[in-house]
């Protein structure tokens, strides 16, 4: 059998290996490397691809939250509310820019934002909320979209885990995630589910006006050459990353199809063990792009069985292993443990296991068997 692995980044470059070579040759012969033509093709091929208006690439999905937030004319103060069980990445860029993070719990069965507790949340002062699709799985936006209209609210996706998905509405509209709300943002990190060969990353929206902001922001705020309108970031997306990201656009839904199958292998064979939770897909079938496999040990063992994992070098991930508002950076004296039940109860019952296009049907056996076999030891 061949090595587990997390992401298997080097098998998947050998099945690309002749395009990908070819495209990023290209830009150094040339010599292109800052704003070339891979880098305009690459914005209309993913503005193709989600069916959105505008895509502006930038340097990676920080920023490209960040980007989003300036973009906004928001005063410092200005409330944001976002989910207390994502990456740091999320509530770090609200920080930064003196705006106010709001945490609130997350939903039992999806780890994405509780849409009932996002209006509990909302004051006089919030300005927009940002659900992340987080492990892939495209939070429920009906209700949000609806709640961000009543309470005239921007909605800012952060779409770094969940690129490729689509979310159906109750009248059958299909959107892809991050062409829904006013903004969507994303990353092409390497192991993301379209990752690059370095730091990428991109914006996206149907609305004109901000479209154009965007653009200025992105280039030290400058919307004439030299003529700086507003503070801005100089955050692109270099030629060879978009090079990259050429070749490998055309195989995303090939490589989420894959996840999508090897995700629904693991779960047939944990059918039977009544203390996983596997996870629960909402709504239709392409609505999750299995970013990350992630379980719910639910008889207090999520501890054991990592070590075990770790002692027979099957590779595993907690994510997240402490949620936001437990976070140093992040405590804040108004918020209360009674409002984080849920992403307390996540942070001590998940764990994540190797999730990738290129894993072979022997490992995920060797997986399960394994885990299997923990499970009814302990029975024992
Ligand atoms: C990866 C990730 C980001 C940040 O992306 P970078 O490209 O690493 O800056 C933001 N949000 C979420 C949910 C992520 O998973």
């Amino acid at each position: 059998m061949k090595k587990i692995q997390m992401v298997d980044l080097q098998t998947q470059y050998e099945f690309i290996k002749d395009n990908v070579d070819n495209s990023v040759l290209e830009v150094m012969k040339n010599g292109t490397f800052i704003n070339g033509p891979s880098v305009s093709e690459f914005q209309s091929n993913l503005e193709s691809y989600l069916n959105v208006k505008h895509v502006i690439p930038c340097a990676n999905g920080t920023d490209a939250l960040q980007i989003a937030l300036m973009s906004l004319e928001l005063k410092p103060g200005d409330e944001i509310i976002t989910s207390d069980f994502t990456f740091a990445a999320t509530v770090e860029v609200i920080a930064l820019l003196r705006l106010t993070p709001v945490l609130v719990d997350v939903d039992l069965d999806t780890f994405n934002i509780d849409c009932n507790k996002v209006v509990q949340a909302i004051t006089s002062k919030t300005k927009a909320i940002i659900p992340v699709h987080l492990f892939g799985q495209v939070a429920n936006m009906e209700k949000l979209m609806s709640i961000a209209k009543t309470h005239n609210l921007f909605l800012i996706e952060d779409n770094a885990q969940g690129i490729g998905s689509t979310y159906e509405f109750s009248n059958n509209t299909k959107v892809k995630s991050g062409a829904i709300g006013d903004i969507g943002t994303t990353s092409f990190f390497p192991s993301k589910n379209l990752g690059c060969f370095g730091d990428g990353g991109a914006i996206f929206t149907n609305n004109d006006d901000l479209a154009h902001t965007i653009r200025g922001i992105v280039n030290h705020g400058m919307y004439k050459r030299y003529h700086h309108d507003v503070v801005g970031v100089n955050s692109r997306l270099d030629s060879i990353q978009a090079a990259v990201l050429n070749t490998k656009l055309p195989l995303l839904d090939f490589y989420n199809e894959r996840r999508k199958q090897t995700s629904l292998f693991y779960s047939k064979r944990f059918e039977s063990n009544q203390y996983l939770i596997t996870p629960i897909v909402k709504g239709n079938c392409q609505s999750h792009v299995f970013h990350q496999y992630t379980l719910r040990v639910i008889n207090g063992m999520r501890d054991a069985l990592a070590d075990y994992l770790s002692a027979l070098k099957i590779p595993f991930g907690i994510y997240y292993p402490i949620p936001l508002h437990r976070q140093k950076a992040y405590v804040d004296i108004r918020n209360n443990e009674s409002d984080f039940k849920i992403s307390n109860l996540m942070s001590e019952q998940v764990i994540s296991l190797p999730m990738h296009s290129e894993l072979e049907e022997n490992q995920i056996d060797f997986i399960c068997d394994k885990i299997n076999k923990f499970f009814k030891d302990q029975d024992n």
